[in-house]
C-alpha cells in the first residue's frame, strides 16, 4: 500500500526533492549547534579574544539565518507538496465518481461520499508531506546525534542510547492504536455526514412530518458516537504526549546525573558536558517528531485506505476496449431476450424480446414494480442485462462508447432533477455550449417562454435547490427545454406527467407530442388516455410481456389491457 501512495508523489519530484533536501540540511545544522557550543566553550573562551569570539558569533547568525530560510521553505513548499498531491487525488477521485455506475449509487450514502473527497483527502495531503520527511529526518537526527555524542564520550554515549529501546516501543505501540481509532473516527464522521445530508436534503419532508424529533434522536446518535471516537483518540494522544513528556525530561536528568559524574571524575570538559547535554536533547527529538506522526500518519493512512476502497471499486458499466463512437443514430431498437435483476436479485426483467422501429411510438403498460422503468433503464446501460443483448441499428450498444450512445438518448421521468442555477443553465444543460438563440428556441417549444419572460431576471432566474423555487408542471417544461435542446433521436419518457394535475397533464402532454415527432418514443404512463394514440402498446407484467398491439386491438382482445382500461374509465367507450 506504501508503494501505491509513493506513486501519487511522481509528478511533483522537483517540489519533493526540494523539500527534503532543505529539510535535510536543516536536520544537519541542527545537529552542528551543539559541537559549535562545545567548542566555542572549551576553546573560543578560555582564549578571551573578543574579535574571534564575535566573528564566531557573527558566523552562528549566519547559520542561524539560513536555517529560518530552510525552515520556511520546508513549511510553505514542503505544504504545497501535500496540497498538490491531496488536490490531484481529489481529481482522481472526482473523475472516478463520474465513472461509476447506478449499481454503485443504489449502494452507497451521498454523505459518506462526500465525507471521503473531503476530509479524509486533507488528511492524506498532510500525511504525504510530513510522513516520509519527519520519517527521515528522525532517523537521520537520531544516528548523526549519537555518533557526535560518540565522539565526545563513548561511555555516556552508550549509556544514553539504551534508553531506545523504550521510545521504539513507545512509538510502535501508540501508532498501532491511533490507526484503529482514527478508522473508526472517519466511519463516524462519515455517518454524521450523512445523516445531515439526508436531513437536509428531506427537510421539507421532515417538517410536513413534523418529525423533527425523531431527525434529532437520530443525529444525537451519529453526533454522540462522533464524540465517543473523537474522545478515544484524544485520550490516546494525551497518553502519548504525557509519556513522552516523561520519557524526554528522564533522558535530560540522567544525561545531567551521569554528565555531572564524569565532569567530577575529570573525564569530561565543561564545554564537552553542555555539548552532550544540547546533543541529548536533539537526540529524543525523535520523539516529538514521532509524536507528530503518530498524530498524523495513521490518519493519512486510514484515509488513504477509504480512498483506494472507492478507486479500486471499478465501474461496472464501461467502454468496451474496442468500442466505438455511435455516431447519430436513427433509433432502430431491438431487445433480444433481455433478462435482467437488480443485485443477484430475482429477475425483474423476464426474457424480453422487442423490436422498436425507428421513429415509432411505443407505450409501456403494466402494474407498479412490472419493470417498466428497470427496462428502459438498460437501454441507456444505466445497467447491464444479465442476459441476451440489446441493439440499436442493428449495433449492439456495448459495442458503443457510453458516451455517445447516451448522447443519442433523451430521458423525461416524473422527478425532474434540476441544478441549483438559473433557467439558462438548467436548459443548456442539454446542449453544453449552446447559443442564446437555441436556448430561446427551446423554451419556446416547451412552451416556456411566456414564463420566462414574466420573470424579473428572465432567463437568469435562480431556481434554487433542485428547482424548489419552480411548479411541477414549470419544471416538466424546463426539462422538455431541455431535451429539445439535446434533440436526440430516442426519447424516454417515464411517467412525464404523472405527477402533475390533469391541465397541465394535457398541456404538457401537447409538448411531449411535439417533441417525440420524429423520434423512437418509448412512453411509460399510467394514465392510459395518454398513450392511445401510440403506434403499439405493450403490456408488461412480472412474467413478461403479456400482450402488445394497438389500443383498439387490444381492447377488443378483451385482456390484460383492456381490464386496465376498464377499471380506468369503468367502460369500455372511448374516453
Ligand atoms: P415499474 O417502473 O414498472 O413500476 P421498476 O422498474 O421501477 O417498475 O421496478 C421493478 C422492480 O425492481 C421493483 O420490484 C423494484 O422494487 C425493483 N427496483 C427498482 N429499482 C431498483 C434499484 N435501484 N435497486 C434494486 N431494486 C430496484
Ligand atoms: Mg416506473
Amino acid at each position: 500500500m506504501l508503494r501505491r501512495f509513493f506513486t501519487y508523489y511522481r509528478p511533483y519530484k522537483k517540489l519533493f526533492i526540494l523539500d527534503f533536501t532543505c529539510a535535510v540540511v536543516a536536520g544537519l545544522l541542527e545537529l552542528g549547534f551543539p559541537v559549535a557550543v562545545n567548542h566555542f566553550v572549551d576553546e573560543l573562551l578560555p582564549g578571551k579574544n573578543w574579535t574571534l569570539i564575535l566573528w564566531a558569533s557573527a558566523a552562528l547568525l549566519g547559520v542561524y539565518l539560513l536555517n529560518t530560510v530552510l525552515n520556511y521553505i520546508v513549511t510553505y513548499w514542503g505544504h504545497m507538496l501535500g496540497v498538490n498531491i491531496e488536490t490531484n487525488m481529489r481529481k482522481k477521485m472526482f473523475d472516478h465518481l463520474q465513472k461509476l455506475s447506478f449499481r454503485f449509487y443504489d449502494n452507497h450514502k451521498t454523505g459518506h461520499l462526500m465525507s471521503r473527497i473531503s476530509n479524509d483527502l486533507d488528511n492524506i495531503g498532510e500525511v504525504a508531506h510530513h510522513g516520509p520527511e519527519d520519517l527521515f529526518i528522525a532517523g537521520m537526527t537520531l544516528v548523526g546525534s549519537f555518533l557526535l555524542m560518540l565522539g565526545i564520550n563513548w561511555k555516556l554515549a552508550v549509556l544514553t542510547f539504551l534508553i531506545v529501546p523504550i521510545l521504539v516501543w513507545a512509538a510502535l505501540y501508540f501508532n498501532g492504536k491511533m490507526t484503529k481509532t482514527y478508522r473508526g473516527l472517519f466511519s463516524a464522521l462519515a455517518d454524521f455526514n450523512a445523516r445531515v445530508e439526508e436531513n437536509i436534503g428531506g427537510i421539507r419532508v421532515v417538517q410536513a412530518f413534523a418529525n423533527e424529533e425523531h431527525e434529532k434522536a437520530l443525529f444525537e446518535e451519529n453526533n454522540g458516537e462522533y464524540r465517543q471516537t473523537k474522545l478515544r483518540a484524544y485520550k490516546i494522544m494525551a497518553g502519548s504526549l504525557s509519556v513522552n513528556y516523561m520519557l524526554m525530561r528522564l533522558v535530560s536528568l540522567f544525561v545531567m546525573v551521569c554528565g555531572t559524574w564524569f565532569v567530577i571524575r575529570g573525564e569530561l570538559s565543561y564545554g564537552e558536558f553542555i555539548g552532550f547535554l544540547l546533543l541529548a536533547n536533539v537526540f529524543i527529538r525523535p520523539i516529538e517528531k514521532i509524536n507528530a506522526i503518530i498524530e498524523s500518519y495513521p490518519k493519512g493512512i486510514a484515509g488513504f485506505k477509504r480512498y483506494l476502497e472507492i478507486m479500486d471499486t471499478a465501474p461496472d458499466v464501461a467502454d468496451a476496449p474496442e468500442a466505438v463512437d455511435a455516431g447519430w443514430l436513427k433509433g432502430d431498437i431491438a431487445f433480444d431476450r433481455v433478462t435482467f435483476g437488480y443485485d443477484d436479485g430475482p429477475p425483474v426483467v423476464n426474457d424480453i424480446s422487442l423490436r422498436i422501429r425507428a421513429g415509432e411510438t411505443i407505450a409501456f403498460v403494466g402494474p407498479s414494480g412490472a419493470g417498466k422503468t428497470t427496462l428502459c433503464s438498460l437501454l441507456p446501460r444505466f445497467y447491464e442485462p444479465t442476459a441476451g443483448r440489446i441493439s440499436i441499428d442493428g449495433q449492439d450498444i456495448r459495442s458503443m462508447t457510453l458516451a455517445s450512445l447516451r448522447r443519442n438518448i433523451g430521458i423525461v421521468q416524473q422527478d425532474v432533477y434540476l441544478f441549483s442555477g438559473t433557467i439558462r443553465d438548467n436548459i443548456a444543460y442539454g446542449k453544453l455550449g449552446a447559443d442564446e438563440e437555441e436556448i430561446w428556441a427551446a423554451a419556446r417549444r416547451a412552451q416556456l417562454e411566456d414564463f420566462i419572460l414574466a420573470q424579473p431576471e428572465g432567463m437568469a432566474t435562480v431556481i434554487g435547490e433542485r428547482g424548489v423555487k419552480l411548479s411541477g408542471g414549470q419544471k416538466q417544461r424546463l426539462a422538455i427545454a431541455r431535451m429539445f435542446l439535446k434533440n436526440p433521436p430516442i426519447l424516454i419518457l417515464d411517467e412525464a406527467t404523472s405527477a402533475l394535475d390533469t391541465e397541465t397533464e394535457l398541456a404538457i402532454q401537447q409538448s411531449l407530442a411535439e417533441l417525440a415527432e420524429g423520434r423512437t418514443t418509448l412512453v411509460i404512463a399510467h394514465r392510459l388516455a395518454t398513450i392511445k394514440n401510440a403506434d403499439r402498446i405493450v403490456v408488461v407484467t412480472a412474467e413478461g410481456i403479456s400482450e402488445q398491439g394497438r389500443h383498439q386491438e387490444l381492447v377488443t382482445a378483451g385482456g390484460h389491457y383492456s381490464r386496465l382500461y376498464e377499471a380506468q374509465f369503468g367502460s369500455l367507450q372511448n374516453v
